[in-house]
């Protein structure tokens, strides 16, 4: 911490250089720079636990992920703090023959586009499309596309409908949103649908396992990235700790919660943007700000595990993948370890307007559902499970759904400016703000990191005033 005698011509040291808000993957990472640069931090965290969106579990013995997950080729940020922190990863295992069940049928196949009869070479036309056309979104500035009122206008539902795309493409790419997105495809600005696939490098690259989003995951789960983080702040990290209010004062910042009162020259606010309305900002925020907080609210998506004696489906030649036309769970990977004599691990997901039914059903219920679906899709032998655990993001009171912001038509050519231009010293970070892989873990990497050379900025400009500051320019 930073300290030094007030005098009559030097107004009083802040207590620390910079404070972070919210202690998910992304303000732990801005903290852990920061202090690599020098700066002394506050980190405060609203939940009695550390990673927001990123979070772990045991079932059956079995290290399960109930947030973020799987990483793969591009997102380089969030390896590079893993092997940071020695975090390990191996492969998602994808070996063999997907499944899928649609219109009644149960099919096999090979590859990420199920065989949807007829409609397959439609769903060829509305990738290359979506593809197409989301290279023409600048990444960071999807206000700039050209026609970008217009593709702002309108819904990626209805931008499918005028396409004519097939009610089997309209499906899948309904199921594609319902795990990204975790809403319909009628709730989503076909801009920021448009724009996050720019980021992610394409459909492919984000919705493929092998070469794609789901290529890997952690072998002591995602989780582990931030307690490492977290352990390392010590006594800087406060949980259970809610920022309830910030203050801009001539020298900085002044942020408060319910017990304790902290000074500093810039605040990184790192919470889901609709979670920024619920801090007091005196003064106020411009109204572009306050408006975008109420209008990127967070989709709805939940997740199911069940664990098995052993990956029965790979005896099969199965890879675990599955795909279903109907709930609640509508798409499934294999979730555990690729080495012989493992345990097996189905995961579901659950999502848009199947998690809003799911999230208000009791334990017992969501368990027999999930299995149910498993079923369906491997057999009777995924009635079996020796263990089951299921998360419901939506009844998290700090995250407030998932896996990421979700905004309606209209919302994003105004307000996505807003996302991450700071406020005087008053920063933003969140995988909502990133250039790259926003809504992913490495965006929110990426946004703490940009973030901590922000702050950098201004505690440099400011030192010449305040020498003791310890930071590296
Ligand atoms: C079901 C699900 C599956 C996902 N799958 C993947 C995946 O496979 N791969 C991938 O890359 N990503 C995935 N994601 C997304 C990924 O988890 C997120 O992008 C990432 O973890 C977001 O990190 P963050 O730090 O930006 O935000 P968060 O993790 O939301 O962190 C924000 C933190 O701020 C805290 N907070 C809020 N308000 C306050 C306040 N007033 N004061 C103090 N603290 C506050 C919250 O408690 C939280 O800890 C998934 C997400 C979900 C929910």
């Amino acid at each position: 911490m930073t300290a030094s005698p007030p005098s009559a011509d030097r107004a009083p040291a802040p207590d620390v250089d910079v404070v972070v808000v919210g202690a998910g993957l992304s303000g732990l990472t801005a903290a852990h720079r920061l202090r690599q640069f020098g700066a002394t931090v506050a980190v405060f965290e609203a939940a009695p636990r550390v990673g927001g969106r990123v979070s772990s579990a045991e079932v059956a013995g079995v290290h399960v992920d109930l947030g973020g997950t799987f990483v793969g080729p591009g997102q380089d940020r969030i390896l590079a703090l893993a092997d940071e922190v020695g975090v390990s990863r191996y492969r998602t295992y994808a070996a063999g023959r997907n499944v899928i069940r649609w219109r009644g049928d149960h099919r096999r196949y090979r590859g990420t586009v199920p065989p949807v009869g007829a409609s397959l070479l439609d769903v060829g036309r509305i990738q290359l499309t979506l593809d197409r056309l989301a290279r023409t979104v600048p990444r960071g500035n999807p206000a700039a596309a050209p026609q970008a009122a217009n593709l702002d206008a309108e819904s990626l539902g209805s931008w499918l409908r005028r396409s004519h795309a097939s009610p089997a493409a309209r499906e899948l790419i309904a199921i594609a949103g319902r795990t990204t997105w975790g809403c319909e495809p009628d709730e989503i600005s076909f801009l920021h649908a448009l724009h996050y696939i720019h980021q992610a490098g394409g459909l492919s690259s984000m919705l493929d396992t092998e070469g794609g989003a789901q290529e890997e995951h952690f072998v002591e789960g995602s989780h582990a990235i931030a307690v490492r983080l977290a352990d390392a702040l010590g006594a800087a990290l406060r949980v259970s700790a809610p920022v309830r209010r910030i203050e801009t004062a001539a020298q900085g910042v002044r942020v408060s919660t319910a017990d304790e009162t902290v000074t500093a020259r810039a605040v990184v606010v790192a919470v889901p943007p609709a979670l920024r309305g619920r801090i007091d900002f005196a003064p106020a925020l411009p109204p572009s700000h306050a408006q975008m907080a109420q209008r990127w609210p967070a989709g709805v998506l939940s997740k199911a595990y069940a664990v098995y004696e052993r990956p029965f489906w790979r005896d099969h030649d199965l890879s675990g993948q599955g795909l279903s036309d109907t709930g609640p769970v509508f798409i499934t990977f294999d979730a555990g370890p690729a080495h012989a004599g493992a345990p097996g691990v189905l995961l579901g997901f659950i999502g848009g307007v199947y998690a809003r039914e799911w999230d208000e059903l009791a334990p017992a219920e969501r368990a027999a559902r999930a299995l149910s679906s498993f079923a369906d899709l491997f057999g009777p032998r995924a009635l079996d499970a020796i263990g089951f655990i299921d998360q419901r993001w939506g009844a998290e009171p700090w995250v407030g759904g998932g896996p990421t912001a979700a905004p309606g038509p209209g919302a994003v050519v105004p307000y996505a400016g807003a996302l991450a231009a700071p406020v005087g010293s008053i920063l933003w970070a969140g995988t909502e703000t990133a250039d790259r892989w926003t809504g992913f873990m490495d965006g929110a990497v990426r946004a703490g990191e940009r973030a901590a050379l922000q702050a950098r900025g201004i505690l440099s400009s400011s030192s010449t005033d305040h020498e003791q500051t310890g930071v590296v320019r």
